[in-house]
């Protein structure tokens, strides 16, 4: 089985701004963020994005808006050698009643561990949000909380992910 690294994205790879991103324009890529990933990768480990998009939900913006922004993330990362293993997103708006998927749910880490054979005690979640980390620990997987926009590559190499 393979140990992951999943990750959060606003916050831990793109900067978050404080409120939703969708457009090309408003993504901006953490420094050091595919630095970091490429270590990760050399170690092993999977890459699954996990991240909560309700504003597909509410209406802000389409499923092609996350599309794109997801492409762009995938062929910069690329370009760094990097291949992320996956991204999964959750598009429900809590307004519209409960779902499984929307972090602090599980749901998409399931399935990810599920597709990937992922071994949940083998794997960190590292988030900037409670939720991410209690999504984590639902499902056996350690959770790391860190500041919103702190630099990932630190982490990496103070062994505090890799652990
Ligand atoms: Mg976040
Ligand atoms: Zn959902």
């Amino acid at each position: 089985m393979r140990r992951a690294v999943f990750l959060d994205r606003d916050g831990v790879l793109n900067r978050e701004r404080g409120e939703h991103t969708w457009e090309l324009e408003q993504f901006e890529i953490l420094p050091g963020v595919p630095e970091a990933l490429r270590v990760l990768q050399e170690k092993g480990r999977a890459l699954v994005v996990i991240t909560n998009q309700s504003g597909i939900g509410s209406g802000l913006y389409g499923h092609d808006d996350v599309e794109r922004v997801h492409g762009y993330l995938r062929r910069m990362l690329a370009d760094h050698g990097v291949q992320l293993t996956d991204v999964y997103y959750c598009p429900h708006h809590p307004d519209n009643g409960k779902c499984l998927c929307r972090k602090p749910g599980s749901l998409l880490l399931e399935k990810a561990m599920a597709r990937y054979g992922i071994d949940a005690g083998g794997s960190v979640m590292i988030g900037d949000r409670d939720r991410d980390v209690e999504a984590a620990r639902s499902v056996g997987v350690r959770g790391i909380r860190v500041e919103s926009n702190e630099p990932l590559l630190p982490l990496v190499l103070n062994r505090t992910i890799l652990g």
